[in-house]
């Protein structure tokens, strides 16, 4: 086995929803709460998601990131107290990584997956989390759903 084949097992062991996330996150990209930031605009909005009082509330603990030009391309990314993101991003992948600040150490996981469909359904409104879940509950993505579907 090379070391590509090595790593993309590794990923896979430690993050095994991650691909399903991804495969998700394409359509949620149509969502009619989607909206692009300019970087400059990333900070503020990633200030008023942790001074809103329901976040606060719940999420007590949470210490509000700093916000980085990332040096991965298009990609964003979390690092530490640290969210990276491209010269522009949407609402959608900013809340994504404060969800992964949220949820250290759980890749993709079934708790980082409920944290964002919470952060969505309050930051940009039931009908996207609506659509959220069924792009989840379509691929069989684990998410802490409550039996209710909530
Ligand atoms: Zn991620």
């Amino acid at each position: 086995m090379n070391f590509l084949n090595s790593l993309l097992l590794l990923i896979a062991f430690q993050d095994p929803q991650q691909a399903r996330i991804y495969d998700a996150e394409r359509h949620i990209i149509n969502a009619p709460g989607i909206e692009i930031l300019e970087f400059a605009k990333i900070h503020g909005y990633t200030a008023r998601v942790y001074s809103d009082p329901w976040f606060r509330q719940r999420y007590p603990q949470a210490r509000q990131p700093k916000v980085v030009r990332g040096v991965l391309g298009q990609n964003a990314y979390s690092v530490g107290n640290t969210i990276a993101f491209p010269e522009r991003a949407c609402n959608f992948h900013v809340l994504h990584e404060i969800a992964h600040q949220l949820t250290p150490n759980n890749g993709h996981g079934p708790k980082f997956a409920r944290v964002l469909v919470d952060l969505v359904q309050h930051f940009m409104g039931e009908r996207d989390a609506s659509i959220l879940r069924s792009l989840y509950m379509e691929r069989n993505i684990n998410w802490l759903q409550r039996p209710s579907g909530l």
